[in-house]
């Protein structure tokens, strides 16, 4: 067996570690389209170029290194390079370098490979202007109108980030792959989560992402003085929401799977003073499943709940569905080799969804899809204290590697 070299991957990761290195708070503030994120991009275009590859950048920023023919399709390893602001330095960035290291050691060891192998180094997948920018122009997945009227929160278009990148919209679209073109992608990511490092397991074999539908829930009632109102003679909006948080662990058991996810995650009571019975309540609920049948039976029950508390409150009720996310799962073939190479190196491991997304759910519906996790220590992850022990990135690169040989052979 072909062994990785876990030092070399450390180097790489430390080197991509200072661009957008923050000395205050020790995090990295390289976010998609900026100065400091297209430096990391020619850094590791250079690191493609001295293993030999061929490189170019598309026109959506991302970098792709290439081994083999031009022309026939390929199998694409895939992550991003850019970060949140404060971010760690294993997110994204583990799985370009990994897939480096997968390459180099193909080369050393005169590995025979029957297709060719790509690299890409994703641009902008942390959602700067609320998508998954790279990932979506190599899968198609974007239009004109969206790439000129996209804004980052502090207003700037999408479109003037990549001129000043020297890119523009229209060489994004062109950065479209044609399904043709590929023989599969896989992705190694850090798990973002506590679960393989709390089940003692250390690599994770995802089958798929989960769905995820977003509302935005508005509960009125009535704003009355906190003093002179009794308590019987109140429709209190705030009370609406305490009750229906306290139903969310029933609606699971009830509708939902081990899967499930429900989740409040902003809060806003209006008018908002001490003094004063909240007249309306604004809230968002986030439901997650791994099956659309659950998500809509999530749904309803959370519809039908929410109805009833406002009848028992005197309350108005009114949701708007802001985003839903159909599942994504992974390809059963590429699923399985990934369990027999991992159980072929007699590591502890898991099956298990992803609650975050990444970039490869944008190719599942167009080429054969592996996800691959490693822990993350204490599940931190988007913050400076984000780790993974050597160790974990060292199986999880070889399982990448052996998986990528099987495919390729
Ligand atoms: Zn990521």
């Amino acid at each position: 067996m072909s062994s990785i070299n876990i030092e070399r991957i450390e180097n790489d990761l430390y080197e991509l570690s200072k661009f957008g290195f923050n000395e205050k708070d020790k995090g990295i503030y390289r976010q998609g389209l900026t100065e400091i994120d297209m430096e990391a991009r020619q850094w590791m275009m250079q690191k493609f170029k001295d293993a030999g590859l061929t490189t170019h950048m598309d026109g959506a920023g991302n970098v792709c290194g290439r081994l083999g023919d031009p022309d026939k399709p390929a199998i694409l390893i895939g992550s991003h390079l850019d970060s949140v602001p404060a971010g760690g330095m294993f997110d994204g960035t583990l799985g370009v370098v990994a897939g480096l290291e997968c390459i180099r050691v193909i080369q050393e060891n005169n590995i025979d490979v029957n297709c060719p192998i790509e690299i890409i180094g994703t641009s902008e997948e942390e959602g700067r202007f609320g998508g998954m920018l790279g990932a979506q122009a190599l899968s198609g997945n974007l239009t004109l109108e969206w790439l000129e009227s996209a804004r980052d929160p502090k207003g700037e278009y999408l479109k003037d980030a990549l001129e000043k990148c020297g890119l523009n919209v229209h060489d994004t679209l062109r950065a479209r792959r044609d399904p043709s073109s590929m023989k599969a992608f896989l992705e190694l990511h850090i798990e973002q989560g506590p679960v393989l490092e709390n089940s003692n397991k250390c690599i994770g074999v995802v089958d798929g992402i989960s769905g995820v539908f977003k509302w935005l829930v508005k509960l009125k009632g009535k704003a009355d003085h906190a003093g002179t109102a009794p308590m019987d003679m109140r429709s209190d909006a705030f009370m609406g929401l305490a009750d229906f948080a306290h139903e969310i662990s029933r609606i699971i058991d009830e509708e939902g799977t081990d899967k499930s996810r429900i989740t409040i995650g902003r809060v806003d009571l209006k008018p908002g003073y001490a003094h004063t019975i909240p007249g309306e309540a604004h809230f968002t609920i986030v439901g997650r499943d791994m099956q659309e049948d659950v998500m809509h039976q999530l749904a309803n029950s959370c519809r039908k709940v929410l109805s009833s508390i406002a009848r028992k409150h005197k309350l108005y009720f009114e949701y708007e569905q802001m985003s839903w996310l159909e599942p994504k799962h992974f390809s059963p073939e590429v699923v399985d080799l990934i369990e027999e190479e991992v159980k072929a190196l007699d590591y502890s491991y898991m099956k298990m969804p992803s609650g975050a997304g990444h970039d490869i759910q944008f190719f599942t519906d167009l080429t054969p899809t592996g996800l691959i996790f490693i822990p993350s220590v204490g599940g931190v992850s988007h913050a400076p204290d984000e780790w993974s022990h050597w160790d974990d990135v060292e199986k999880g690169t070889q399982v990448l590697l052996n998986t990528l040989l099987r495919l390729a052979q």
